[in-house]
């Protein structure tokens, strides 16, 4: 699997799924989730409502994920996943890793091939970026996935600069 960075708005991926850092409830939030509903439209809450009523009466758990129609986005798939909140008082890194997993599972499933994410739980949640890009980059070094890329999606260039320096420690 390539690993590919890119600073941008996530829902101008022209990726076969983009991953949305969805919160439990599945209905929307702020952060790449109320960008995803707004410029995704209404179709996607539809499906997300009936994920509600059926799958997931209590919500999704942190570090699952599910897929989704992508609405009016150029991207086919929304791949929702819930982010850990951080914690300095407690070890979630596993959570975290998990959502990148899971992700990539369902992207599996779909046969999406380009696969978009966010830095999944360094926004509203609170992870210190450099630690989210260390665990997302590596666990998607370590997948044996059939994605062929995993395209990071930086919402500016600081979120950028962090996840570039993680990827060449990584490689180093
Ligand atoms: P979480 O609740 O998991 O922390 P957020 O949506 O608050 O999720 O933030 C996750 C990351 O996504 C943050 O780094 C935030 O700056 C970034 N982000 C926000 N909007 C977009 C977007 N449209 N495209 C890509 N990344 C975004």
């Amino acid at each position: 699997m390539e690993i590919t960075l890119v600073q941008g708005d996530i829902t101008e991926e022209r990726a076969d799924a983009i991953v949305n850092a969805a919160n439990s409830s599945l209905l929307g939030g702020g952060g790449v989730d109320g960008a995803i509903h707004r410029r995704g439209g209404p179709e996607i809450l539809q499906e997300c409502r009936a994920l509600r009523a059926s799958r997931y009466e209590k919500g999704l758990p942190t570090g699952q994920a599910v897929a989704t129609t992508a609405g009016r986005l150029p991207a086919r798939w929304v791949i929702h996943t819930v982010g850990p909140v951080y914690a300095r008082s407690e070890d979630r890194s596993h959570l975290l890793a998990s959502c990148y997993t899971e992700s990539l599972k369902v992207a599996d499933g779909l046969g999406a091939k380009v696969v978009a994410f966010p830095a999944i739980s360094a926004g509203v949640y609170g992870w210190p970026m450099d630690d989210a890009a260390r665990i997302a980059l590596s666990t998607v070094r370590e997948s044996s996935a059939q994605v062929t890329e995993a395209r990071f999606v930086l919402f500016g260039a600081e979120a950028y600069a962090v996840f570039e320096e993680e990827l060449r420690r990584l490689d180093a």
